[in-house]
């Protein structure tokens, strides 16, 4: 399964187990809100909401991943460690081809810090591994492997579609048939034209709501902004997304310009394929270059990131400034971490608007529920 991932994710390092849950988590990959999931009734306790999240989730994932029909899939397996003690498997996925197979626990946590993701993992394989003897016998698997995934509570994908969207690109899943897009072109069973077409849906409300978060996210530092702010424009006469009222370093004032491009478009894919944010680092330098006559009256950066998660180097350091500001406003030390699952998860969202607006329209049955 995992060179599979691999070879379809270039440059997002999700081969190796303890990066599993931390990318997934970073690229904004989170269950839906608890509103989603909470219970009907107000007798219902917390526990029984915590478990119907965590059913839910682990569902989503196994009917993504079943969706290949090389593997084989089951869930909640009973198994017994190597000192006796029975413990229960939540998916266990099973490649027979190649003789391998994978544990894979996912947990819903409070987000506390930003190892938390990798301690999750590691967790789950202390749990896990001395259970691999066993589910081999049982399944006749030689080699196995375990994945504890750590999934944000405060998730805030709202709609079960969009999250197995952001599941099936990130796992390398088949997505839909193969069919028109809006473009004329064809859109693959993954999902990976929508994201690079050049009428994707998903691309202006990604672009808005990366400008959105940040410039809410200076408000809450106590730092004014505009948005496409009048009077300033680049090389090319377009202005750039937000500018700070007020200075932001060195007595001036910051201007910044995001854009998501697509990690997989086949004019990015031998840098991506090679090397992490490269496609936005190239971003990166042609909005440097745009900016050029703008860089000696203000503090410019260029906000790059990519549809499958890597961001540039300029992109990391403004989230960690403003995360450092409001950190010492708050008293909060996750505010840091809050502003990373902001940004991913208009990243996630974006995508799977792209990936749905290729989809044929067609009129609903609504008069059945006139009648
Ligand atoms: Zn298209």
């Amino acid at each position: 399964m995992w060179p599979r991932i691999r070879h379809r994710l270039p440059g997002i390092h999700l081969t190796v187990g303890e990066n599993l849950g931390k990318n997934l988590t970073q690229a904004g990959i989170e269950p839906a809100p608890k509103r989603n999931f909470r219970p009907a009734g107000k007798r219902l306790n917390r526990l029984s909401y915590a478990g119907g999240q965590h059913n839910t989730v682990r569902s989503l994932i196994a009917a993504s991943i079943r969706q290949n029909a090389s593997y084989e899939v089951y869930e909640e397996i009973g198994c017994v460690s190597s000192d006796g003690s029975t413990r229960r498997a939540n998916i266990i996925i099973i490649d027979r081809q190649k003789d391998k197979g994978v544990i894979l626990d996912p947990t819903i946590r409070f987000e506390m810090h930003e190892q938390q993701p990798q301690e999750v993992c590691r967790e789950k394989q202390v749990i896990y591994e001395p259970c691999c003897q066993h589910l081999g016998a049982q399944y006749h698997i030689t080699h196995w492997t375990v994945f504890g995934l750590m999934f944000g509570a405060r998730g805030t994908i709202p709609r079960s579609t969009s999250f197995k969207i952001a599941m099936a690109l990130r796992l390398g899943c088949k997505l839909c048939q193969p069919h028109q897009c809006i473009c004329v072109g064809i859109a693959d069973i993954y999902g990976y034209h929508a994201l690079s077409c050049a009428r994707s849906k998903g691309r202006i409300p990604r672009h808005t709501s990366l400008n959105d978060i940040i410039k809410r996210s200076l408000t809450s530092c106590g730092i004014p902004s505009l948005l496409e702010p009048p009077g300033i424009s680049r090389a090319d006469g377009k202005r750039p997304d937000g500018l700070t009222l007020i200075p932001w370093s060195r007595g001036k004032s910051l201007i910044w310009d995001s854009t998501c491009v697509d990690t997989l478009a086949p004019s990015h894919l031998p840098n991506t394929s090679r090397r992490a944010a490269s496609a936005a680092e190239l971003a990166v330098k042609k909005k440097v270059n745009k900016y050029a006559h703008l860089l000696d009256n203000y503090i410019f950066v260029p906000f790059a990131v990519e549809t499958f998660g890597p961001w540039s180097h300029d992109a990391k350091v403004l989230v960690s400034q403003i995360g450092q500001i409001l950190i010492s406003i708050t008293g909060d030390r996750r505010c840091t971490t809050y502003l990373r699952q902001r940004l991913s998860i208009a990243i996630q969202l974006g995508n799977a608007m792209s990936v749905l607006g290729t989809l044929p329209e067609s009129s609903p049955l609504d008069e059945l529920f006139l009648l």
